[in-house]
């Protein structure tokens, strides 16, 4: 149906920012670098743009994105209205990006993705592709824990039935009709990393590099990050529950069979006070009692925050074009 020569290479740079005063300046000279080599070698089109979303940070950066959009039409923005985290951040500026975008790309704000693989990604959405995952060609510039803690989360993910692209986190391309795919996806527990490989299209991989944080520090200490790996697990699989139910029926057969053992060992007279295995039962199975409890719990958590339908994100501020698709309001006239 849709080929790659029909399609559009009007191109949006998606960039969630958290309080990232320190690294825009520096962020934004770069795009704007590389946007110019990418419209000038004819591969995105001359009104593409890069959209800088503003995740109620507390600093300087809506003033910083402000005076880029005044300076220079290149830069677009949009604030919400209040702090929503990287998942929503990022899911309201490609929402607003697939009005206008042929392609967006995603990327954060500190410079750790690698500016140079958007020529890449370009290049296969070209080719036809529909999505186009970033994914890091080594953890070299990770500490030891976060690279063991990363790479054991993925294999773990992926074991729990969730299909998500291994070493690759949010810096992807996606062309519209994938975001017109992403868009039907409701939920309000947001893992983008395992929502878009359900989207479908075809899709491909570019490896990069990923680098130091150019400036400022990590927004997502490992609390956020415990959160995000629990969300991902949590959000597309109900094997944890399915884990319960087992562990439950298997400690039900233990269970008869200790019984049975105790009644041998009191009908052959064998009988002894056995304090320390009572306590170590009770505590063992108190334990893994709440621990299930406490899975189910999260699951029965997920279904409440489902049902209220709650926005994921409000915009409060625009500054970029209007969609020309879009009728001017009644009494706008310049
Ligand atoms: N971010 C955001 N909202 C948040 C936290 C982070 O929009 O509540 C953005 C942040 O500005 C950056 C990206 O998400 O562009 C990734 O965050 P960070 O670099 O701090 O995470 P790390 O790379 O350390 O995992
Ligand atoms: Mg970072």
């Amino acid at each position: 149906m849709s080929t790659s020569e029909n399609r559009g290479n009007r191109l949006f740079i998606v960039v969630p920012c958290y309080k990232e005063q320190e690294v825009l300046p520096e962020t934004s000279r770069r795009l704007k670098e590389k946007m110019t080599t990418l419209m000038e070698s004819g591969k995105i089109a001359k009104d593409s743009h890069v959209l800088f979303v503003n995740d109620g940070s507390s600093d300087n950066t809506w003033e910083i994105i402000s005076k880029l959009h005044e300076e220079d039409p290149l830069f677009w923005g949009i604030s919400l209205s209040r702090n929503r985290g990287h998942q929503n951040a990022l899911l309201a500026g490609l929402m607003t990006a697939k009005e206008y975008a042929d392609m967006t790309v995603s990327m954060d704000a500190d410079l750790q993705d690698d500016m140079d693989a958007i020529d890449a990604m370009v290049d296969k959405y070209a080719e036809g592709n529909d999505i186009v995952y970033g994914v890091r060609s080594s953890r070299a510039t990770d500490s030891f824990f976060k690279r063991f803690t990363a790479e054991s989360y993925y294999k773990f993910i992926r074991k729990m039935g969730a299909d998500v692209v291994y070493n690759h986190a949010d810096f992807r391309l996606m062309s519209r009709r994938a975001l017109e795919g992403l868009a039907e996806f409701k939920e309000v527990n947001l893992f983008l990393r395992g929502i878009v490989p359900q989207i479908g299209y075809p899709s491909a991989i570019v490896t990069y590099e990923r680098h130091e944080r150019f400036a400022g520090e990590s927004k997502y200490p490992l609390s956020k990050m415990l959160a995000l790996a629990f969300e991902g697990i949590t959000s597309f699989s109900v094997k944890p529950i399915r884990f319960v139910y087992r562990t439950g029926a298997a400690i039900a057969i233990i269970a008869v069979i200790c019984l049975l053992w105790c009644l041998i060992a009191k009908l052959t007279g064998h009988s002894v006070s056995g304090w320390s295995t009572l306590m170590g039962s009770i505590w063992l199975l108190g334990g893994i009692q709440l621990f299930c409890i406490g899975i189910i719990g999260e699951y029965i958590g997920k279904i409440y925050m489902e049902s209220k339908h709650r926005p994921r994100y409000i915009i409060q501020e625009f500054l970029g074009e209007k969609p020309e698709t879009l009728p001017d309001k009644p009494g706008d006239s310049d």
